[in-house]
């Protein structure tokens, strides 16, 4: 299910073969961590908050790309 599309010009740290970035949906924690559960909900380690892994592998991207955008400046 991971395949052409994810390999699209992405740099090296997101290609993880196993498991995927999750970031946390609750704003208040934002707490990013490495999801290897498979199924298509996670808790949160820190908040315990569920979070849906469609949901917090955007999250993450999106704020990860934030991040070197702000770096830049
Ligand atoms: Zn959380």
């Amino acid at each position: 299910m991971l395949g052409a599309q994810e390999s699209r010009g992405e740099p090296d740290w997101v290609k993880v073969p196993k498991g995927e970035w999750l970031e946390c949906t609750y704003e208040r924690c934002g707490h990013q961590w490495q999801y290897f559960g498979g199924r298509s909900w996670a808790e949160c380690p820190v908040c315990h908050t569920t979070v849906k892994v469609s949901a917090g592998r955007r999250s993450y991207r999106s704020s990860s790309q934030r991040e070197s955008f702000r770096h830049l400046q």
